[in-house]
């Protein structure tokens, strides 16, 4: 399986801390079922940078560790680019990474508690040249938690959507569990990844995940999943489901007064 999500490199950001760290990572990948994993460190997050070149130096280093001590997996540069007003200059100049070789597929993460205004016009504009965002674990953004089909008209317009292997197993609570599962109900979301950071509360859950995602959705929707994930890697076009709204309980109001 591959990994399109991980915070895997040692000491770059909030992910791995030291090579051994890495390591158990990777130990733990590989137990997971992942063959495959695309490394991709917070990038302009404004806190972390991690530059185009000094990602496919870091990636290029552990690799060489994982295969001199024989542990099976294959690492490629990534990118977690946090959305900003430069991302379109760093396109063009070269410094981003993206998710496959022809650059047509983009990581894009959010702020925690928001959607940037300026968002729908970025991607209209990375559209223009042929670039698909992939919008990384809307099921943690607070302003997607709020309202859910907040998410749909990005979808609508052609954006893909990544959900995290932890939310769904509910790592990160019962509303994120839910609200993942109704966003791949929905078709919001078109990918499972890890977003791993750590062996522990942050892991990678992919076994637990996709079980869940059979016994939920069937064994057709684990096979859709997996194969998105080839596409974007393999820079293929994704055949995606037509998304629709989340359905939501309508709070009552008050029809009559007192
Ligand atoms: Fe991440």
């Amino acid at each position: 399986m591959i990994d399109l999500h991980c915070h895997l490199l040692p000491g770059v950001d909030d992910g791995a801390r030291t090579l051994d760290d890495s390591l158990a990572m990777a130990q733990q990948a590989v137990a997971e079922g992942i063959s495959h994993i695309l490394v991709t460190p917070h990038h302009k997050n404004g806190k972390y940078l991690n530059p185009k070149e000094a990602v496919m130096e870091a990636t290029a280093a552990l690799q060489a560790e994982l295969d001199s001590r024989g542990i099976g997996l294959t690492l490629f540069p990534g990118q977690e680019v946090r959305i900003n007003g430069e991302i379109l200059n760093d396109i063009e100049n070269g410094d981003i990474l993206f998710i496959d070789d022809e650059e047509h597929y983009l990581l894009i993460e959010f702020p925690t508690m928001s959607i940037p205004h300026y968002t729908e016009s970025l991607f209209f504009k990375l559209r223009q040249k042929g670039i698909t965002p992939v919008i990384v674990h809307p099921e943690r953004n607070q302003a997607v938690i709020d309202d859910p089909n907040i998410l749909l008209p990005f979808i609508e317009r052609g954006a893909l959507a990544q959900v995290t292997a932890s939310s769904y197993v509910g790592a990160f609570g019962k509303e994120i569990a839910k609200l993942s599962n109704q966003l791949i109900e929905a078709n919001l979301v078109h990918i499972l990844a890890s977003d791993a950071h750590n062996t522990r509360g942050r892991g990678f859950h992919f076994r637990k995940a996709f079980a869940k995602l059979e016994a939920e959705f069937g064994p057709e929707k684990v096979a859709y999943f997996k194969q998105n994930a080839k596409d974007l890697f393999n820079g293929d076009v994704v055949h995606t489901e037509d998304p629709s709204e989340v359905y939501q309980k309508k709070k009552r109001f008050r029809l009559f007064g007192k």
